[in-house]
């Protein structure tokens, strides 16, 4: 059992560290002021990352990208967390989905991705099936060469800036042992593809300058050739991946985290009443032992699902403790922190109110907490079943 970092880890975490303070820590005040986040900035950050080399770092190196592992991969969100989440995405990983893509995709699709040329969203939710994604009605019917796609999708964040979408759709039923059940299909969509409307989605509280937006697909023609993994098989293509994107939301909630406590900690030790710093009252630097304590569980939780995916012994349960225990944390962590820092805390001014508010999408995206406590308990479970 090895904790430390080797001397690769460490560099790697350093100059993430360094990136983030100076391409993006500075632009956080204008994207909560602005909520929005310009697009020659959008384009200064990939192309600082792409000469950094943290670009698309999660893509096998074969296609250009950075190649790194899950360890290394958890390590670098862990550092992206620290700033906005709008300004950190700017420095892409592209969807590990679209390591399904094959013959003509990968030009089309992969390596634009891979290179910053082209951007992608992922839409899954609509708005009758969010947990329960197989009840989506949004369907893609065979006609001819190609097929005809009509619903609609909602909350599907980075639809405003994608360049294509790979869009999740209904393609028929299949019986399965709990009964009938739809079939679904991955499809890669060009967003200028007639048939398709992309509308800004309602203001949400959390992550100013990443916006979510609705699709709507009317009698949208997709080709035979846009099908991504195989006709039917959406899901095992979404599945094989879904578990490493819920690991990048617990390490960016580590790094979070951890900011929060710097930010308190320093105003604990500074910050007097009762003529002595807050931090030397029992009940502010008891706060502070639990929320480092929290944190340093959280972190061990998203290294070992990392370490074990490099190992290729990852279960299901793993991504989702780390989810569940790392986004439930932030909650905990940066409400703490708010406390410490009284009213101060709530103003606009600090970064606090805004890790505070950040944290709330957390619990909800990517599988909320419910649902990664069934995959915990179902596994638990599972060898006592008859
Ligand atoms: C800002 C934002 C951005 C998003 N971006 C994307 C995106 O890019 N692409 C995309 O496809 N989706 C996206 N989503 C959707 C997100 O993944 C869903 O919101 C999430 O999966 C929950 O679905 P829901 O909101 O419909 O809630 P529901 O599924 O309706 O759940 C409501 C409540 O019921 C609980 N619940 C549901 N089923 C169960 C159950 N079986 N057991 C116990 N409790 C249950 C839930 O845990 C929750 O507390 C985004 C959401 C938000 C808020």
């Amino acid at each position: 059992m090895q904790f430390g970092l080797t001397s690769e880890q460490q560099l790697l975490v350093d100059s993430v560290r360094q990136f983030v303070e100076t391409e993006l820590t500075p632009y956080e005040e204008e994207v909560e002021r602005t909520d929005h986040v310009r697009p020659e900035l959008i384009r200064q950050i990939h192309d600082r990352a792409i000469k950094a080399g943290f670009y698309a770092a999660n893509m096998p190196e074969e296609l250009g990208g950075g190649g790194l592992d899950h360890v290394g991969l958890m390590l670098m969100e862990r550092e992206l967390g620290r700033t906005s989440f709008a300004l950190q995405y700017a420095v892409a990983r592209p969807s590990n989905i679209l390591r399904a893509c094959k013959g003509a995709q990968i030009e089309r699709y992969l390596k634009p991705a891979i290179r910053g040329e082209r951007v992608e969203c992922l839409a899954m939710t609509e708005p009758n099936a969010g947990s329960d994604l197989r009840s989506m009605k949004t369907r893609a019917e065979r006609d001819g060469d190609g097929y005809v796609v009509n619903g609609t999708k909602h909350f599907i964040s980075y639809a405003d800036v994608a360049d294509f979408i790979v869009l999740f759709a209904a393609s028929g039923v299949e019986e399965s042992a709990r009964g009938e059940r739809k079939k679904i299909t991955s499809f890669l969509v060009d967003k200028a593809t007639p048939g398709l409307d992309v509308r800004m989605g309602p203001k949400s509280v959390s992550h100013r300058g990443f916006h979510h937006c609705e699709l709507v697909f009317a009698d949208c023609r997709v080709g035979r050739d846009q099908v991504l993994g195989e006709e039917h098989k959406g899901f095992d293509v979404a599945n094989q991946w879904l578990g490493a994107t819920r690991l990048t939301v617990a390490a960016q909630c580590v790094g979070r985290a951890q900011r929060a406590l710097e930010l308190a900690t320093q105003w604990a030790a500074t910050r007097k009443q009762f003529g002595q710093a807050i931090g030397k009252f029992q009940g502010t630097s008891f706060k502070l032992a639990d929320m480092a304590t929290e944190i340093a569980a959280a972190e061990l939780l998203v290294l070992k699902a990392a370490w074990k995916a490099d190992q290729g012994t990852v279960a299901d349960e793993d991504f989702a403790m780390a989810k569940l225990y790392a986004t439930e944390m932030l909650a905990r962590v940066t409400d703490h922190a708010l406390q410490i820092y009284g009213g101060m805390g709530l103003m606009q001014d600090l970064p606090l109110e805004r890790l505070w508010r950040d944290a709330r999408v957390e619990r909800i995206w990517d599988g909320t907490s419910e649902i990664q406590r069934h995959i915990i308990s179902r596994a638990l479970l599972r060898p006592h079943e008859g």
